[in-house]
């Protein structure tokens, strides 16, 4: 039995324009693309695709999903998206390798990005790559998912969140558990800068250990240093890295944040970029389709104050002496942090989740407002009572780019889309969770006319194919897997927004994830066609 859709316009992924064609589909694979009416459908399913656009399945190559893959539920927000691949371990952060000694620590530090941790606590016991694989294997999956080692947790894995630096018998451990990983199949190193314990590592310590993927093991992604006005600093110090270590990069969410950045120091850091790639370094970047970002209050707390532990720091706020020493170092700053309460501002930084009932008051405001409204003294004391309270797990949105400098990005023939999608609130999320693929299509394509329909396709398809080195997914051609979308560009569109930021994306007719019909009409229809991408 095969199946074809008919009548459709192809978008391939390669961004070549749109042709009329029939696709035939048989044993998970796309077999034949032909002219309109050519196919022999006597013996198979025909769907009907006519006036609609056909494309490739998305690749969302940063999500993370590392827990939330295991909910039940899961595929929903995606497979509604178009999401038919997707990769986690992003920015430094995979739930494995962990260690009995720190696991608890870790997952404290994940769960304001990767969710709770409590049903997989219940059920599973993975702490390697391979254990994690392998348990996810077992389970039905309604998309493809993908993985990078995340040098956080190796990190955490081997010395706990001590700022020291590797000793070269340490540094051998966290290469070995890269090389493990490698050995399972991600796809790559994801590295976090801006959070700890990685914000201690030098760009020797990071080459030193990503120099285990030289020759072609697998890609380095970066979630950098810094993402405002030292951004080109930034810049320089992952190209480094990767030219030491000899491996290909990927900038993680590539953008310009906070105002004093806007315009000028993005085309410094596109220029050292273009320089590299004019001298043949293999380098792309990725970015999200939304001019706020979304983070954890953590990350805007000052390192020199967290050095003390971050358990121990964050139950210290209720002691005076604690909160003036922050305040000190938010006022001051400190040698190579990026420090967002000025970068960005308090005013631009919105509370976005909590999960004490009394502290909900805080949510949709920022900390300037809430500082005002109820009567805190200054920014300091209403953060560290805030972070007290809710022992450390506070997400915030930050109000912290330019549509223009995101627009410029999003022109670069070397820029994919991703979502950055993060699943520690699902009630309060940063709507690029539900949205991030239709409403590139709609604000980029349709509304604004930034890119076209087979531009925007392709940075959704077989640019992340090629830069994730998948040969088979990303375009529609013979031999390729059957990841295959069909819509109406007019009606499939994001509804979620930054006040009701839960609402599914909606207007997808099918969707195909390995050649089985996954999505139809509208709706979801199976959950288990999805394979583990090694
Ligand atoms: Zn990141």
């Amino acid at each position: 039995m095969y199946q074809i859709i008919s009548g459709g316009l192809i978008a391939d992924g390669s961004g070549a324009p749109l042709y009329a064609g029939d696709i035939l589909i048989q044993g998970g694979l796309i077999e034949t693309i032909e002219s309109p009416g050519k196919l022999d459908a006597a013996n198979g399913e025909v769907i009907n695709a006519d006036g609609k656009i056909v494309s490739p399945g998305f690749i969302d190559m940063h999500r993370h999903h590392d827990i939330a893959v295991f909910n039940e539920g899961f595929g929903n927000i995606e497979i509604q998206q178009g999401i038919t691949s997707c990769f986690a371990g992003n920015c430094g952060m995979a739930p494995v390798p962990n260690v009995p000694a720190f696991r608890a620590q870790l997952q404290n530090y994940l769960s304001p990005c990767l969710g709770s941790f409590d049903d997989i606590n219940a059920k599973n016991s993975f702490t390697t790559h391979r254990e994690y694989l392998e348990q996810l294997e077992k389970i039905s999956l309604p998309l493809n998912t993908g993985f990078y080692a995340g040098m956080g947790a190796i990190k955490i894995a081997v010395k706990g969140f001590s700022a020291a630096p590797f000793s070269p018998e340490e540094m051998r451990g966290a290469q070995k558990y890269l090389q493990d990983a490698l050995d399972c199949g991600v796809s790559g190193l994801s590295i976090g800068l801006m959070y700890i314990p990685e914000a201690y590592g030098t760009a020797k310590e990071i080459a030193a250990l990503a120099q285990v993927m030289k020759g072609g093991k697998g890609i380095l992604c970066a979630h950098m240093r810094w993402e405002t006005e030292n951004l080109a600093r930034a810049v320089k110090e992952v190209i480094a890295v990767a030219k030491e270590a000899e491996v290909p990069l990927e900038i993680s969410h590539f953008k310009a944040a906070g105002t004093k950045a806007w315009h000028g120091v993005l085309r410094e850091a596109i220029d050292l970029i273009e320089n590299e790639r004019a001298l043949g370094m293999d380098i792309t970047v990725d970015f999200y389709p939304y001019n706020c970002g979304s983070s954890t209050m953590m990350q805007m707390l000052p390192p020199g104050y967290l050095s003390m532990g971050v358990e121990e720091a964050i139950a210290g706020l209720s002691n005076p002496v604690n909160v003036e020493k922050m305040r000190r170092l938010l006022i001051e700053g400190e040698e190579g942090w990026d420090n967002l309460s000025q970068t960005i501002g308090w005013d631009r930084t919105i509370i976005s989740s909590v999960s004490l009932e009394e502290n909900k008051k805080y949510l949709g405001k920022n900390v300037t407002a809430c500082t005002k409204e109820f009567g805190f003294k200054d920014e300091a004391e209403f953060i560290a009572q805030l972070m007290y309270a809710e022992q450390g797990k506070v997400s915030i949105i930050n109000q912290s780019m330019s549509q223009e400098d995101i627009d410029t990005i999003a022109r670069l023939p070397y820029s994919s889309l991703i979502s950055d999608a993060l699943y520690g609130d699902m009630k309060r999320p940063h709507p690029r969770l539900t949205g991030s693929f239709p409403r590139f299509l709609r604000d980029f394509v349709k509304e604004r006319k930034v890119l076209k329909l087979e531009e925007a396709i392709h940075k959704m398809t077989s640019g992340p194919a090629k830069r994730l080195g998948l040969s088979d997914r990303g375009l529609l051609k013979p031999g390729y897997r059957a990841d295959i979308l069909i819509f109406d560009p007019e009606s499939f569109r994001d509804q979620s927004t930054y006040l009701s930021p839960t609402e599914q994306a909606v207007g997808l007719d099918s969707v195909f994830v390995n050649g089985q019909q996954v999505l139809k009409n509208g709706k979801i229809i199976r959950r288990d066609a999805g394979q583990v991408i090694r």
